[in-house]
Formats: structure tokens, C-alpha cells, sequence
């Protein structure tokens, strides 16, 4: 398999494919909302840094785990990656382990990333009064990003992104640490795919990420 949407495919009919189909629609809406948020009020991040990365281990729910362990097990095919997220099991504090500077934009799962991975810098967050607030990434020492902004429009906040993806999750609103998460996906995944017989005999190709 070559991405998520023939993922998608490969699980059809099942709550697996039901699951990514949702994210990928909210990630999607995410994509879109954030990229016009960060035109309007010149928010980017300084060029190459994936300094959070590095500092961060992401919260996640288990339909992101599952995300996340699809593309590893199916895309990705990447057992040493698989390998290095059981052994950060326990590690709440980061790095990542799916941080890797080699790659684009800096993590291996760049198309299956959480959703902190996405709102993380580029989008606002909802005050005590109800407006919405944006405040600079505070590794963000090239100040490509305005230091703190206080807006009245309507404009997307992390808060309705959470909520849209808790209303999706099968999890009974569980989360956890991307590395124990994933990992414990990873088993579930191996299991269902050997019951469905899945083709994972393809070689490697990991597509190539959209624009942050
Ligand atoms: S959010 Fe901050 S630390 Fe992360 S890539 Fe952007 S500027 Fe760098
Ligand atoms: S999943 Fe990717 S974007 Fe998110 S913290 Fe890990 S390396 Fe960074």
C-alpha cells in the first residue's frame, strides 16, 4: 500500500476504515482552515525547524493511534520505527520518536500525524472571555510568527478541533502517549490485518507529505 487512501480501501467495511475515513475528513478540514488562518494573520513556522518535535511527546486519541499504526504497519513498512516507539513506551516528555530531522518536515508520519502535530503553532486557542487568542510558538526565535494576536473574528480554535475529534473516537474518549498508544494499535492492527489476509508484501514508498 502507497498511502492512506488505498489504506482506506484495504479496510473497508470495517470500524478501522470507518475511523480513518473520519480523520482523514476532519485532518483535511484542518489542513484547509489552518493554511487560510496563517495567510491572514502571516503566521509560519522559521524555515526548517521541528523543534517541537523534539521537546513533545503528543497526546493522542486511539483513533489517531490506530492512524498512526496503519501507516507504519502498511506505508510505511517500518519495523525499526515500529521497534523504536515500543522502547519510548513510558516516555511522556519527548522527543518523539517519530521525529527524524532526515525526513520531510521533520516526522516519518507526516501524512498520519495527530492532531496536535497539526494545530501545534498554527492555529488559535479560546480565551477566558470567549475571543479567540493566538500566541507565538515559544521556539519560534526567528519571530516569523506574531508575538500574540487577540481576535474577534471568527476564527478557528483548538478547542472545536479537539471536541470534532473526540465526537469521532470509539475509544470512550481515551488518550494516551503517542508511543504507548501506537504501540498498543500496532498489536490490534497486526491482528485484524492477519484475519482480513492484507497485502503488505509491497515494497516501501512512503508518499510524499503535503505542505505544512
Ligand atoms: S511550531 Fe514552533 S517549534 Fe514547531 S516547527 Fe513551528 S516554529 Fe518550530
Ligand atoms: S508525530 Fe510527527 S509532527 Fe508529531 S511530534 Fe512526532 S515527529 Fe513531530
Amino acid at each position: 500500500m502507497d498511502s492512506i487512501e488505498e489504506l482506506m480501501i484495504a479496510f473497508e467495511g470495517t470500524y478501522v476504515g470507518q475511523s480513518m475515513a473520519g480523520l482523514v475528513e476532519l485532518y483535511s478540514t484542518i489542513e484547509n482552515q489552518t493554511s487560510v488562518f496563517c495567510t491572514q494573520y502571516s503566521i509560519a513556522c522559521g524555515s526548517g525547524c521541528g523543534t517541537c518535535c523534539e521537546h513533545f511527546m503528543p497526546d493522542i486519541t486511539v483513533s489517531e493511534a490506530r492512524m498512526v499504526a496503519a501507516y507504519l504497519l502498511f506505508v510505511k513498512k517500518d519495523e525499526a520505527l515500529i521497534e523504536a516507539l515500543n522502547s519510548a513506551r513510558g516516555n511522556t516528555s519527548g522527543p518523539c520518536p517519530l521525529y527524524n530531522p532526515d525526513s520531510p518536515y521533520h516526522c516519518t508520519v507526516y501524512q498520519a500525524r495527530p492532531l496536535i502535530c497539526r494545530l501545534f503553532g498554527a492555529c488559535a486557542n479560546q480565551g477566558k472571555d470567549g475571543r479567540a487568542v493566538f500566541r507565538r510558538c515559544k521556539y519560534n526565535v526567528e519571530q516569523t510568527m506574531p508575538s500574540s494576536l487577540i481576535l474577534d473574528e471568527d476564527v478557528p480554535v483548538m478547542q472545536d478541533y479537539s471536541y470534532a475529534l473526540r465526537s469521532l473516537d470509539d475509544g470512550n474518549g481515551k488518550v494516551g502517549y503517542l508511543s504507548d498508544m501506537v504501540s498498543i494499535l500496532v498489536e490490534q492492527l497486526r491482528f485484524l490485518a492477519n484475519m482480513l489476509t492484507l497485502d503488505d508484501t509491497n515494497p516501501d514508498d512512503t508518499p510524499t507529505p503535503l505542505a505544512s
